[in-house]
């Protein structure tokens, strides 16, 4: 059985997601200890509990220590089962990590799968749904699979109860991907998005972009959602190109000001501009998994976090792939995925 110390490297809820991913996709059970020892509420939160229950139904695993606040978890995946799936994370914890957890197991499943997830949708420290749809499924589906996503609400810290749906038609094997150049810019825009809050919040954003970025404003829209069950800002800044799109956000905070949410977006978005890696840091780190478990990869990034190298490490615990990370100049990475 693969022993995994949920403490190494980045040391949080990452190690555990991957872990089971990878556990699905090759059918190797696992045992994982001092899971998210080294954060301020070790063990499983709610967020981690639904990855590990989602990835049972999946998996059709027989599984210890499900439970909150457990330290240790033992997982013993079946076959994967593809079909129609409702996972809830019950409070404001991210949904899109409970699908980085399954996806990858259902993107070479025998049949297509939809799954209905609820909890946050738009979480600090998680890929946001915006990102999701615009910058990471696209290259999921330029490996083989058509997998598209619905936003039905937004879900925030505190309230919750977001909602999104995704529908998976699954390739036989996921293809090659080399990502190394981003190609010719095709598009520029930001979108504000505030829910139960006043629209001059998202208006107040959008022009701290405009003049930072200087950018018309035909490239800036604002989005007032009325359906979440709690107030919620959230701001994307989308640069569009040939060959990868990219999302930064800034996440609205209670006692944040709005010109400062944006500010937070528009740094990350500018520091991708200035150099020419075509995948930033989240986007990194995402797709390293993928290649390896399907006919590899290649992108160039300007940093490799330590998401991503914990990523690696845990990789090669369940496969043979080869995973090559070099510096290529002061702003840029290349990596090498080279499946088993
Ligand atoms: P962890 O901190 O272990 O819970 O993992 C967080 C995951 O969310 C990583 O895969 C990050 O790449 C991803 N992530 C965090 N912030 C963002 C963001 N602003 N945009 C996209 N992905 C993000």
């Amino acid at each position: 059985m693969i022993t995994i110390d949920g403490s190494f490297g980045e040391g949080g809820g990452q190690i555990l997601r991957t872990s089971l991913a990878l556990s699905l996709v090759t059918g190797k059970p696992f045992r994982i200890e001092n899971i998210r020892a080294g954060r301020k509420t070790p063990g499983l939160l709610r967020q981690h509990l639904t990855a590990v229950n989602a990835a049972a139904a999946i998996g059709q695993a027989e599984v210890e220590g499900a439970a909150i606040g457990s330290r240790a978890v033992t997982f013993k995946p079946d076959s994967v089962k593809s079909g129609d799936y409702a996972f809830a994370v019950g409070t404001a914890g991210s949904t899109t990590l409970v699908l980085q957890t399954v996806l990858p197991a259902l993107l070479t499943a025998e049949g297509p799968s939809t799954l209905t997830l609820e909890g946050g949708t738009h979480n600090p420290f998680a890929p946001p749904f915006d990102f999701l749809v615009r910058s990471f499924l696209p290259l999921i589906n330029r490996m083989g699979p058509r997998v598209t996503a619905e936003l039905e609400r937004p879900g925030f810290y505190p309230a919750g109860g977001g909602k999104f749906s995704v529908t998976i038609e699954p390739a036989p094997a996921l293809e090659r991907l080399d990502l190394l150049t981003r190609g010719d810019l095709v598009a520029r825009r930001a979108k504000a998005m505030v829910a139960n809050l006043p629209r001059n919040v998202a208006a107040r954003e959008l022009a701290v972009i405009g003049k930072k970025m200087s950018w018309p404003s035909e490239w800036l829209t604002v989005e007032a959602v009325d359906n979440s069950h709690g107030p919620g800002n959230v701001v994307t800044i989308e640069i569009e190109s040939r060959n990868v799109t990219e999302i930064f956000t800034g996440f609205g905070e209670r006692g944040v000001r709005a010109e400062a949410v944006a500010e937070q977006a528009v740094q990350e978005a500018r520091r991708y501009l200035k150099g020419d890696a075509a995948a930033g840091e989240y986007l990194a780190d995402q797709l390293i998994a993928p290649m390896a478990i399907g006919g590899g990869g290649s992108f160039t990034t300007s940093k490799l976090s330590r998401h991503a190298t914990t990523n690696i490490e845990v990789i090669h615990k369940f496969l043979e792939a080869r995973i090559a990370a070099e510096q290529a100049s002061d702003r840029v990475w290349r990596v090498e995925v080279e499946p088993s």
